[in-house]
Order: C-alpha cells, then structure tokens, then sequence
C-alpha cells in the first residue's frame, strides 16, 4: 500500500496536478513539492493567474476560439485578411498556426473531428456555423487544416462537400516531407503522398 506522505489538502493539489497532460503522479508530487516551498513566489500568483482566468475566460461567438475576450483578439486584429479562414480540429492546432507565423487570415475552430467510434457526428461539432461563414461575401477561401489522420481527412471530405454551393477555394494542407525530414526516415505513406503532391521547382 501507498503511504500517505502528506496531509490531504497538499494530497489533493498532487492528485490534481497528476491530471494535467505530461505529468504523472511522480512529476506531480515534484510540482507541487515545488508549489509548496516557492508559495509566495509561485503558488500565490499562480492560484490568483488560475482565478482570472477562469472568472474571464470565454469561447469566441464568431471562431470558436478561446479567450478571455469576445470577440477573440484573433478576430479582432483589424490587419488579419478577411478573406482566408483556417479550419482547425482544437484551439491547440490554432495556437500552433499561430506560433508558425504562417496564417494571415482568421479561424474556424471545430471542436474535434468526425468519428463513427466516438459516435461524433456533424451536428457535435462547430461545422454549420463554417458553412454559414463560407457564404460570407469577403471569404474567398478556406484552408482546411486538419490533421493527415483518418478522421481528420473523412472530416475533411465531408466539409468540402458541404462547400461545393459556396463561393470559396477550399484547400488543405500539403502532407510531405517534414522541414529538415531525411527520406530515409519517413514511413511509407508520408512518402507516397510527397511523391503525388510534388510541386515544380
Ligand atoms: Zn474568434
């Protein structure tokens, strides 16, 4: 049996720090041992960043973005390109878009992707709303920025569908060779698709 090295309020912030994504239950206990001896310098400013957030956050009305401000700073920013929207799976997949740099237009969050083994289906996720901006007399294309998985792609196919009456260039994100990839590295299907989607030199 495990021994109970604590008393069950700092128990309890273990548990919950365990639950956070990359740490187990020994990195959680290193955490918050951390917390616990930095209080003033880290703990109480965390709680008090933790309550703000919490108290202001919100999903953006027109892209499905989180943050603490509707609409979102993304489509707020007056010098983004009316014209391009970037259809993403999560807020995660948007935050890295941004972090590249490479997106001067705005976003559409989904919240997820199509899947018959999840039972999700297209009323589950933020895909009418799409439709309805694709007809949006500005937008001239979509970008859809799924990811190169089974149900990224099938989501993928079925937005295209539904986007045939609209007036928009649909496109997606080429699959290939990553920045710095070896050839010899990559997995058979990533070469194939490199090999269909040359572009010229
Ligand atoms: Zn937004």
């Amino acid at each position: 049996m495990r021994r109970v090295v604590a008393g069950p309020e700092i128990e309890r912030l273990i548990q919950l720090l365990a639950k956070l994504p990359g740490l187990g239950p020994r990195s959680a206990r290193r955490a918050a041992l951390h917390l616990v001896r930095k209080r003033e310098e880290l703990m109480e400013p965390l709680t008090a960043a933790m309550g703000d957030a919490l108290e202001k956050i919100v999903v953006c009305d027109a892209c499905g973005n989180i943050d603490t401000r509707n609409p979102c700073l993304v489509c707020a920013d007056p010098s983004r390109d009316p014209g391009l929207l970037v259809a993403v799976e999560n807020v995660a997949d948007l935050w890295a878009l941004e972090r590249a740099g490479a997106v001067t237009g705005r976003y559409h969050v989904l919240g997820g992707t199509l899947s018959a083994l999840d039972g999700i289906g297209p009323d589950d996720l933020n895909i009418a709303s799409l439709v309805g901006r694709a007809h949006q007399p500005e937008v001239k294309e979509i970008i859809l920025a799924l990811n190169a998985t089974v149900d990224g792609q099938t989501t993928a196919h079925y937005i295209t569908d539904l986007l045939r009456d609209a007036n928009v260039k649909v496109t997606r994100l080429a699959h290939g060779v990553p920045v710095g990839g070896e050839l010899d590295y990559l997995d058979d299907g990533t070469l194939s698709a490199a090999i269909r989607q040359r572009t010229t030199f």
